[in-house]
């Protein structure tokens, strides 16, 4: 592990740790910050070292009882409010995420255990879907026009009303602002449910609405476990539709419980995605992908490149390399900003990605880099590379959610073609060749919802992201994330032309005599 020296960002954390945290997270329900009406209470830890980092409110069906009739009264106003000025309030709640950015970014390290490096621009992307989604607010409503012979069709679309909004703990203040924006540009109003293990930012992003002029209770945030105020949250009557990010598991759970109010849902679930690479390819510019895409954000994230497929030729040398990179990789403490990964975010999610290195040995495969715990304390693992792995082994198949990448060989493009689809996940897949034909045909056949060719995953808010398989439910982005949170209705106005069947205008039918006396 790097050593730490000294850093501003650790004074900085110092200050915000006492100025933000001494007084623990409450809920921000109708406009105020308001504790759990049990007076329940959680303690949330920084992955670092494990010690105390907050205490947060823990909200049960009550807390969210309260916070869905609050974002039900606001909806009846907010609904209302005219695109124009929802754009200008979503700027706004942009300018201040830019200028509270450091904060954000420091914060989010001590909570989740994400390098700051990249937590500076998790921040500037939260500010990115806000202004993205401010500017679309005017339009959210637009329609079709689908004229039909004396007819004139129309559709609008209306906002379907207060939502539910449960996020991971992997990059919390990006996600959350990813599914907030869209549903207040459609009109929605909205109760987040943040994840127990990173909930600090979701508080910040709270204040920072308020401060931005949103009214109140157009945004509720209600803090808590999964089993009591995320359950709850699924199944309120008062809350039409559903959109998380989490777990595959998690996503069966939530159906079940919406079941009986019939919940609209929208899920971004888990991945084992691949990164194929062809021996054609640029090999220099598919290994600082392959690399970046696995040990970034610690591997905790979705659309992770977890299992790369390398023709058989170059397998030895490509995999050679990328466990010179992960052993290369410095890990250490997440404010350092030369820290490339940090500790997992909970002790327990750190056993579960350290029972893989045991698994990898028990089926069987080489530990080529890392596949140890670094330090005494903290929740730190080694970037790690499995070698002459099979994709039938549990390495090759099961979501590990950390910076441990599977490496598989496979002989040509129809072998790789079934490997990269032999898995129950579809979210992502990456794709190195420069045989331009191959690369469409590959594509068409991968079973993923988002596939790059010959690059790492790179955003671009208009485009659908989302996943097939059990990677997911419905996309976000652009006009796709209206298409959840708003109703579309059709309107037709006869043009005057149209006759109508006319009934009740004949002769009486006669009845038979005998029929009628029976
Ligand atoms: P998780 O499913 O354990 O928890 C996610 C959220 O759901 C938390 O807020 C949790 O409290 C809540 N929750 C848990 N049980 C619930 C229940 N019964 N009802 C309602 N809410 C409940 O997921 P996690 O461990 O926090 O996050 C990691 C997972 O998220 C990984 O599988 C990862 O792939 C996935 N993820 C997917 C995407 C994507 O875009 N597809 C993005 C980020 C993370």
């Amino acid at each position: 592990m790097t050593q730490t020296s000294a850093h501003p960002n650790h004074d900085l954390a110092r200050e915000l740790r006492e100025s933000q945290l001494t007084g623990g997270l409450k809920h921000f329900i109708g406009g105020e910050w308001v504790d759990s009406q049990s007076g329940e209470t959680f303690q949330s830890h920084t992955p670092t070292d494990n010690s105390a980092l907050v205490t947060v409110a823990s909200g049960d069906a009550a807390d969210i009882d309260r916070a869905a009739r609050a974002a039900h009264d606001a909806f009846q106003t907010w609904r209302e409010v005219s695109g124009a000025e929802r754009r200008n309030i979503l700027h706004k709640i942009a300018d201040l995420i830019e200028k509270r950015s450091q904060e954000i970014a420091v914060l989010e390290s001590v909570d989740t255990g994400q390098a700051i490096r990249f937590m500076k621009s998790a921040a500037a992307r939260g500010a990115e879907n806000f202004r993205f989604y401010a500017d679309r607010a005017p339009g959210a409503q637009d329609g079709e026009s689908l004229p039909a012979p004396g007819f004139l069709n129309y559709s609008i679309r209306q906002p379907i009303g207060p939502v539910g909004v449960i996020t991971p703990w992997n990059t919390p203040f990006m996600l959350s602002t990813w599914k907030i924006a869209p549903a207040l540009a459609a009109g929605c109003t909205v109760v987040h449910k943040p994840a127990e293990w990173s909930p600090v930012t979701a508080t910040l992003l709270a204040e920072i609405m308020d401060e931005a002029g949103l009214p109140k209770g157009v945004h509720n945030l209600v803090h808590g476990f999964g089993e009591s105020a995320g359950k709850a949250l699924t199944e309120h009557p008062l809350i039409k539709a559903v959109a998380f990010v989490g777990e595959t598991v998690t996503g069966s759970h939530i159906m079940r419980q919406g079941a009986d109010t019939l919940k609209r849902v929208h899920f971004e679930l888990g991945g084992k995605n691949p990164v194929v690479v062809f021996d054609d390819a640029d090999l220099d510019k598919a290994l600082d992908a392959v690399v970046f895409m696995i040990y970034s954000l610690n591997g905790e994230r979705c659309t992770s490149s977890s299992r790369v497929l390398i023709q058989e030729g170059i397998y030895d040398e490509f995999t050679a390399r990328i466990a010179e990179r992960a052993r290369n990789i410095r890990v250490g403490d997440p404010l350092d900003p030369d820290t490339e990964v940090g500790p997992l975010v909970h002790p327990r999610h750190f056993q579960k990605v350290m029972g893989y290195f045991d698994k990898a040995r028990e089926e069987g495969a080489t530990i080529a880099a890392g596949g140890e715990r670094v330090g005494g304390e903290g929740n730190y693992v080694s970037p790690t590379l499995f070698t002459g792995a099979r994709n039938d082994m549990r390495i090759s198949q099961e979501e590990i959610f950390g910076p441990v990448l599977t490496a598989i060989p496979f002989t040509d493009e129809a072998d790789a073609l079934v490997l990269a689809n032999d898995v129950k996940y579809g979210l992502a897949g990456y794709l190195w060749t420069n045989d331009l034909t191959r690369a469409h045909r590959f594509a068409h056949g991968l079973e993923a919802g988002m596939i790059w060719v010959n690059s790492e995953n790179v955003r671009h808010l208009p485009t659908p992201f989302g996943g097939v398989k059990n990677s997911g439910i419905g996309r976000d982005g652009g006009d796709y994330s209206f298409e959840f949170y708003m109703e579309t209705k059709n309107i037709a106005i006869s043009l005057g032309t149209h006759k109508t069947a006319r009934l009740g205008v004949g002769q009486a039918p006669v009845v038979q005599k005998e029929v009628a006396e029976g």
